[in-house]
């Protein structure tokens, strides 16, 4: 695996590949890695050439500054792992690398009703951060292939949305949520959880099935309502919201209707640490 620091090394070197045709697959993450992770380099080695993977903890996605110091950093594990899959490129800039003009004033993105709801509510500004980050690293990857977590689910819509006003050719690519046996999604979040912690936070998995199973047999409020009591009746400290969406642009459901495509989106805290999942109901 070729390790990059800066985006010049990193743009000479894939002008060379794309040049000889080689077909790049891009995985953008934040590190403290896990087979979340991994599922999406896999998938990029399937479809892709060259695979880059980049560890960037970004700084103006953060809402809360604590929660930026205290974000999990294990770099050496993450090279040992992406070593392991076979990963072609790592890319760790620093924050100078990044924001070289530094981190206030950035371009302002039009994301529509997408920057006001679910995340963007209990988040402000986190994702004009994420579209900052995502523009500069497409702009210097522009990959033909960018692979991406449901996980994340507003996040995978906003990035297509940035997609789209920055007219980047890139097709993205989004892959399931890989869980642990115990259903808690993986999440770099979880190293900050203890071990009686993570096995109370299955109860938002618990809670999304529970709406799966549930659905068009009460009204969706109430619904929400009792999923929002088992998770707090599991331990956690406050739900910022569990809450019915239409699948393709998140705004709520007020009623179910048979044929919607709908997802149902959770975020909550556990043991002072914010964990977001979500479950599409069909
Ligand atoms: P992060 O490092 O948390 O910024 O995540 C980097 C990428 O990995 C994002 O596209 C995430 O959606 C994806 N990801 C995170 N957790 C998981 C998971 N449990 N399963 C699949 N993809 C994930």
């Amino acid at each position: 695996m070729i390790v990059f620091k800066t985006c010049q090394q990193l743009l000479n070197y894939l002008e060379k590949a794309k040049a000889a045709g080689r077909k790049t697959g891009f995985v953008p993450t934040m590190g403290a890695l896990h087979a979340g992770h991994t599922s999406l380099i896999r998938l990029s080695k399937a479809q892709a050439d060259i695979t880059i993977c980049s560890i960037f903890v970004n700084p103006t996605q953060f809402n809360d500054p604590r929660d930026y110091e205290k974000y999990p950093v294990t770099i050496e594990k993450d090279i040992l792992l992406l070593e392991t899959e076979g990963t072609d490129i790592l890319f760790l800039p620093s924050v100078q690398e990044m924001y070289p003009s530094g981190l206030q004033n950035g371009e302002h993105y039009n994301l529509g009703h997408l920057e006001n709801i679910l995340e963007g509510t209990y988040r402000p500004g986190h994702f004009q951060g994420v579209c900052r980050i995502m523009d500069r690293l497409l702009s210097i990857v522009q990959p033909h292939l960018l692979f991406l977590g449901q996980k994340d689910y507003q996040q995978c819509m906003v990035i297509k949305k940035l997609a789209q006003l920055k007219n980047f050719s890139t097709q993205i690519v989004i892959a399931p949520t890989l869980r642990e046996k115990s259903g808690l999604a993986m999440s770099s979040r979880n190293m900050r959880l203890s071990d009686e912690a993570k096995e109370k936070a299955t109860a938002i998995y618990e809670a999304l099935k529970y709406i799966k199973e549930n659905i068009g047999l009460m009204p969706v409020a109430t619904l929400e309502q009792q999923a929002k009591n088992k998770i707090m009746q599991a331990g956690f400290e406050k739900v910022d919201y569990i809450t019915i969406c239409h699948a393709n642009n998140l705004q709520p459901v007020e009623e179910w209707q048979p044929h919607a495509e709908m997802v149902a989106v959770c975020a909550a805290f556990i043991d002072g640490v914010r964990l977001i999942d979500n479950l599409l109901l069909q």
